[in-house]
């Protein structure tokens, strides 16, 4: 699809000019009546601002690099039913063939296929100039419909900064310092390339939740989550000349993790800082919680540990970041002990928001007490804004969470 059309008018003669290397568009008009009152040296001191803003490298290929880079996001999983509307659908089914399809549209499993109006397909996929409407929930791009395990897998295919723009407020509030939200808006686009180059021989790069990143399509788009995005085009973080794995979490607590406590994997510019900058905001750097013996023990059991009559539970040893590394399990059998990882993803994420807490026994029920939000490995949310408010720059804010980095251009590095 060209990206660019130049219109020229001659008289009642229409000539269209179509590149794809273009990335901006002018319309020249050369009617008689409107070229008269023009002077000559206008008419070159304008052509030659068309030829600068045509030939300009830096921007072309800027934009290039960005407006072609698309992501796919997993966006419903293991459907059995799902509902399809919008304004100007264009429905394809996998051979690219069009269809003509009543909506709202409801979409369902059979065997191996999606059973659309009585018809079976093996892939359809719905695009709109404006947005697809997938459950009610308005996306940008298109929306591809498969089958995969035992389901329907919707995957959103959009421009990148356009997944950006939706995600802003899923991950942050816009309404943060602008600094913050461009940090956000850089680590998010360096998170999603990094993904989408590990794998890229996927159906998707992305999960739509926590555990890449969360987003809700672009329902909550805002002007100054565009503004952020726009800001930033293009910028990611390297290290080595690579893009990076740039992990991130609410908050940390008072110290931010290093890569190998939470997966084993050591990585350079993940060590873990000291952060003092979310504790500012006490809601969201401390959190409490109250859970009976037997509830620990049901979750426990449904995640794979074998737990038999709770008795009670230990903190063990913390990391040097002040993390918990093992809590132990007393029971009727003995001890058990597994990671604080291992039993913050069992008792679950929301309940014990970070492996950084204390607790203590009160009859039949466990007290625990935390700080941080997050696996706490890379930037710190909160500690972002706070240096945000207090005059940093998102290029210095990332600096910080994520030492020797560096901030580049995709144009630069592809
Ligand atoms: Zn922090």
């Amino acid at each position: 699809m060209p990206k660019c059309a130049i219109v020229i008018f001659m008289g009642t003669e229409l000539k269209t000019i179509q590149s794809k290397k273009l990335t901006r568009c002018a319309i020249i008009c050369f009617y008689p009546q409107v070229l008269r009152p023009i002077h000559s040296v206008n008419i070159i001191a304008f052509l030659t601002l068309v030829l600068v803003v045509f030939s300009w490298p830096g921007g072309s290929r800027i934009n290039a690099a960005v407006l072609d880079e698309t992501i796919r996001v997993a966006i419903v999983k293991s459907a059995s039913e799902v509902t399809v509307s919008g304004e100007g659908l264009l429905v394809t089914s996998e051979g690219g063939n069009p269809l003509v399809v009543t909506f709202p549209a409801t979409v369902k499993t059979v065997k191996d296929g999606l059973l659309l109006e009585g018809k079976l397909y093996r892939r359809l996929t719905f695009s709109a100039s404006s947005a697809v409407l997938v459950n009610n929930k308005p996306y940008r791009g298109l929306a591809e419909l498969t089958v995969a395990d035992k389901g329907i897998l919707v995957v959103n295919q959009l421009p990148l900064e356009e997944y950006l723009v939706g995600l802003i407020n899923c991950e942050i509030s816009s309404a943060w310092p602008i600094e913050a939200v461009k940090a956000q808006a850089i680590i998010a686009r360096t998170y999603a390339l990094n993904r989408k180059a590990a794998r890229s021989n996927l159906p998707y790069h992305l999960e739509s939740s926590v555990i890449d990143q969360v987003y809700e399509g672009c329902l909550i788009e805002d002007s100054r989550a565009r503004r952020a995005v726009n800001e930033t085009e293009g910028q990611v973080l390297t290290f080595g000349g690579a893009i990076i794995q740039a992990f991130y979490h609410s908050s940390c607590g008072g110290k931010t993790e290093a890569s190998e406590n939470v997966w084993g994997t050591s990585l350079p510019y993940l060590r873990g800082v000291d952060c003092q900058y979310c504790l500012t905001s006490s809601t969201a750097a401390t959190w409490e919680c109250r859970l009976s013996l037997k509830e620990l023990e049901e979750r426990l059991r449904s995640a794979g540990h074998r737990v038999s009559g709770l008795l009670d539970i230990k903190p063990g040893s913390a990391n040097s970041r002040g993390r918990l590394k093992q809590v132990i399990l007393l029971s009727s059998k003995g001890g058990v002990t597994i990671t604080g990882e291992q039993f913050r993803r069992a008792v679950g994420y929301g309940v014990i928001k970070s492996t950084r807490f204390t607790l203590k026994s009160i009859k039949n029920e466990i007290s625990f007490s935390g700080s941080g939000n997050g696996h706490g490995v890379g930037l710190c949310q909160w500690g972002a804004k706070q240096r945000s408010l207090d005059g940093f720059g998102s290029g210095e804010i990332l600096a910080y969470y994520y030492p020797g980095t560096e901030l580049k251009k995709l144009s630069d590095i592809r």
